[in-house]
């Protein structure tokens, strides 16, 4: 049986301070191959925290994370850097798009410390450009691109890597309605195609998008279906 994309096993994180602060408190948590969950909850409540841990970015400091099957709590930093580039894409609320470089050469070079040969970039790049709708703007800088255009840029340099899970923070945070609308949508096909999504929101309209949706609130992960808190 494959093992769930995210697994938690009585994760948490408690900043140290002083004061400590339990700003994730221990949970178990699976999000499964192919499913769409999101991570609904205020300011404040710890989404970040949550992120920072589900993306590699930081260590729980109780409990075991297994990401794809691997325990994450036994890998050495450089191990956990390569783990987070092969099997994690990243999505965030401000795109963060380098602003001289066309479509294809932000997606491209998202390949470079992969391991993808340099043969085979430009064809992936196209492909993932292809897949959010813009085959026709792979040129183009991004100041010349709305929103929404951005964003898709942004989620085909993280598909490009072939990742396990498309992990999104606010990913329509920064993108009025109709852009927001659009941006969903190609989640929501994403998700249709196989892809394994987690998107972190404080937008209840956002957190009904997902398949299924768990509420943070005071460190604190809430119970949906799968989730034990
Ligand atoms: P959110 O992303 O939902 O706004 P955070 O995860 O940033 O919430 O914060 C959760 C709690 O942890 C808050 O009470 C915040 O003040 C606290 N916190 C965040 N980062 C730190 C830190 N580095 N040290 C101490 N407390 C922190």
């Amino acid at each position: 049986m494959t093992p769930p994309v995210i697994e938690f096993r009585g994760v948490g994180l408690t900043y140290p301070g002083p004061p400590p602060v339990e700003a994730f408190r221990p949970c178990d948590l699976a999000v499964n191959r192919g499913e769409f969950v999101t991570v609904v909850g205020p300011s404040g409540s710890g989404k970040s925290t949550f992120l920072n841990i589900a993306g590699l970015l930081d260590s729980p400091t109780s409990g075991t994370y297994l990401l794809d099957g691997i325990d994450t709590g036994s890998l050495r930093d450089a191990e956990r850097t390569a783990l987070r580039g092969r099997r994690i894409g990243f999505v965030f609320q401000s795109f963060h798009l380098l602003p001289h470089r066309s479509a294809l050469e932000n997606v491209s070079l998202a390949m470079v410390y992969n391991g993808v040969p340099r043969r085979e970039r430009p064809t992936r790049a196209r492909e993932a450009l292809d897949r959010v709708g813009l085959g026709h703007r792979m040129e183009a800088i991004p100041t010349r691109l709305s929103g929404g255009e951005r964003q898709r840029v942004a989620i085909a340099r993280a598909l490009v890597t072939r990742p396990a899970l498309l992990l999104c923070d606010e990913p329509t945070g920064n993108l009025d309605t109709a852009n927001a609308d659009a941006v969903l949508n190609m989640l929501e096909e994403l998700h249709a195609d196989g892809m394994t999504i987690l998107v972190i929101t404080h937008d209840p309209a956002v957190a009904a998008r997902g398949s299924r949706s768990v509420t943070i609130r005071d460190g604190l992960l809430s119970a949906a279906e799968g989730a034990v808190a």
